[in-house]
This record gives structure tokens, sequence and C-alpha cells, in this order.
């Protein structure tokens, strides 16, 4: 049999431990409160498809990408859990949000408008508002937004199902997040006091989610805690995550080197002793970034072996001179679990001064996802 690919370095990704931090999330809320899992970016380096599809199987009530395309690959999969899309969009974007019963995020006259003149079909067109209350990214100022949603509801062809906001500084400034909070809950009971019903009110991302529990109204929206990684120090005592995704590959050339050999361009790295060193076949043009030449770590036969000279774009060099009996095809683990030891993508991200976050995305889509469980 053709194996899926012929290349050593791969990406797996294990759907158990997805459905295991979305049962985690669900100890945290309460029952009637409902899960967007956000799953845009290719749910964070994971594979859209792959986990949208176990993510709706496991029951999650809606799914949030960021643009359009993401939408409608999930629906060319034949996934038919509720779709959100988080971003603003352009009227030019709108045609697949007609066809395939994609909910979109409102917060512009000039989509509004393009809404107006779209044609009319069977169902009503889902939007849920966007409200600003201090991320400063897209969506109405918070006391410009009932009038908003006013207008909103004046087209019969619309369904206003959702309102949210998203807070900017959840992980570190929580008198700034009390206030983004309370800015939108005054809004709520605006609404609710002109008897304006809407369904779903939301503002939680995954450390409002964990760490600011008052915050959950009746949905919340986790993107990183869905993958097991955590968005801030501290959290592993609030909830047990496991990490999804692993990146692996296989020593390809090795070489036993005298003092003095200088390793990669620009000869950052010169040996200091007799060594060796062995080459892997990833570089920064798989997200393995250049940051990490002479800084970065991977595991050989459950050791750590450090990085020497600078990453290239298809390869990588580490020093072996320290581990026993290493030899060309050993498995090589760049993030994730070997014998005792775990390199982690929060590990990575503070040797790379960035967020886990940045750390999964940027794997390149040269890297095969493999998919267990
Ligand atoms: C990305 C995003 C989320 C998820 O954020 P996490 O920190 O990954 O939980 C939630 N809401 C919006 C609007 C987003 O853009």
């Amino acid at each position: 049999m053709k194996p899926s690919t012929y290349r050593p370095t791969v990406c797996e990704i294990d759907l158990s431990a997805i459905k295991h931090n979305l049962n985690e999330i669900k100890k945290l809320i309460n029952p009637s409160t409902a899960v967007m899992a956000v799953v845009k970016a290719n749910a964070y380096g994971h594979g859209i498809v792959e986990v949208s599809k176990i993510l709706s199987k496991s029951g999650v009530n809606y799914l949030g990408v960021a643009t359009v395309d993401e939408a409608v690959a999930i629906r060319e999969a034949n996934i038919k859990t509720p779709i959100l899309v988080l971003g603003s969009i352009l009227p030019s974007e709108l045609e697949p949000i007609l066809n395939k019963d994609i909910t979109l995020t409102l917060c512009t006259n000039e989509l509004l408008k393009a809404l107006d003149a779209a044609p009319k079909g069977k169902r009503k067109i889902k939007v849920h508002v966007k409200v600003d209350t201090g991320m400063g990214r897209i969506g109405i100022w918070y006391t410009d937004a009932v009038q908003f949603i006013k207008e909103v509801l004046k087209r019969k062809h619309l369904e206003v199902e959702g309102i949210y906001t998203h807070f900017s500084s959840a992980g570190r400034d929580k008198f700034f997040t009390q206030y983004q909070f309370d800015s939108f809950r005054d809004v709520l009971k605006d609404l609710r006091e002109r008897g304006i019903e809407i369904k779903y009110k939301h503002a939680a991302n995954s450390i409002g989610t964990i760490g600011f529990l008052k915050s959950h109204l009746n949905l919340v929206r986790p993107g990183l805690i869905i993958y097991g990684m955590y968005p801030k120090r501290g959290f592993a005592n609030k909830i047990k995550l496991k990490p999804a995704l692993s990146l692996k590959t296989k020593i390809v050339y090795l070489k036993e080197t005298p003092p003095g050999r200088s390793i990669s361009y620009g000869r950052t790295y010169i040996t200091e002793r007799h060594t060796k060193i062995a080459t892997l076949p990833i570089g920064y043009g798989d997200g393995y970034g250049r940051i990490l030449s002479n800084k970065g770590e991977v595991l050989v036969r459950g050791m750590r072996a450090p990085v020497v000279g600078k990453v290239t774009m298809d390869q990588t060099m580490i020093n072996v001179g320290q581990i026993k009996d290493v030899k060309i095809g050993d498995d090589v683990v760049l993030i994730g679990k070997q014998r005792d030891d775990t390199i982690t993508a929060e590990e990575l991200a503070r040797l790379c001064s960035t967020i886990p976050y940045e750390i999964v995305c940027a794997i390149g889509s040269r890297v095969p996802r493999l998919y267990k469980n």
C-alpha cells in the first residue's frame, strides 16, 4: 500500500485528546451553556476538516472560523454544524453565506446594505452582531450597539441570532476585562428592557472560559484549549488539558566532527570538541522558526539535543554528541512527548518570544497531518 506520505517529517494529531479537552471544558461550564469551538487558521494548524468532524460528532453547538473560505471547506466536507464567520466580511464574500447556511458577523452598514440587496431565500440569514467594548478590532462601539441592532431588526430577512464581544486582555488585566464585560452587559440589559430577545450572547475565549466564569453567558468560544494548550501559566490546576499535536521527524544524516567545524549558514556554530552532528529534514519552510537557530531543543532517544547553527529552509542540525547509539532513521520529536520528556508548544513559544498560538499556526502545509484515534 502506498503510504499517505513519504516524508519522515509529520504532524501527528491525536483526535482523542481533542475530545478529552472538550469534555474538560464542559465540566467548567453550565450544562445549558453552548460551546462554539474555534477552528480558524486550519484549526490552529491541526486540520480544519478532521477537527471539525470530530468536534461536531462530539456535540459542539457551533464552529467558529475566521474566513468564508474556512466555512466553505467545512460545509464541503458535509459537516452540518452551525458555523459563525468571526471576521467582518465584504459584500463580495456574501454568496456562499447565503447558499450554504453560514452565519455571519455583522458590524458594518456596508454589509447591512449589501444584505438588503441580496436575493431573498426561504431561510432567514443568520447574523451575530459584534460589539466592541475595548478590543478595538471590529465591532460596533458598545454605546452605539442598540441603535445598530434596532436597524438590523427592521430587516425581516435577517435573524439576529447572536450578539458578542471579545476581550483584549483577559489574561493580564482583570480590571479592564471586567470593564469590557460590564459594558457588554449594559448593552444586553438595554436590549432586554426594550423587549429584544437574542438567542446567543457570548464573550469568553479560552482565557475567559477558564479564568472568568461569569463571562460565559450562554455560549463560550474556546480555541486554544480545545487543542490542549494553555493560554496562561497557572491554569494547569484549573483544567487538565492534553496537547493534541506532535511534530516529529527522523535523523537523515549523521556525522562525527572534530573540533573547529562550522555548521550551517553564516557559521554561527563551531564545534568545540569531537562530537556528532545530526541533520533533520525540517526547517523554517515547515514552520520550525529560524529564531530557534542555536536555541531550540529536540528529543532523541528520550534526551534533549540542542539545535546548532542556523535553521535552514528545509534542514536543521542538532548536536547529538551526548546521546549514545544515535543512528540515521532515529525518531526525533520537536513538539510532543518522547519517553519521559515533553517539549510543549508553550515552551517553544517562550523561546521564540511569542505565544503558543503562533507556534502551531506556523506549521506549514508541507508537513503532512496524520490522525490517530
Ligand atoms: C480566535 C478567537 C477566539 C478563540 O480564542 P482562544 O484564545 O484561542 O480561545 C474566540 N473569539 C474570537 C472572536 C476569536 O477571534
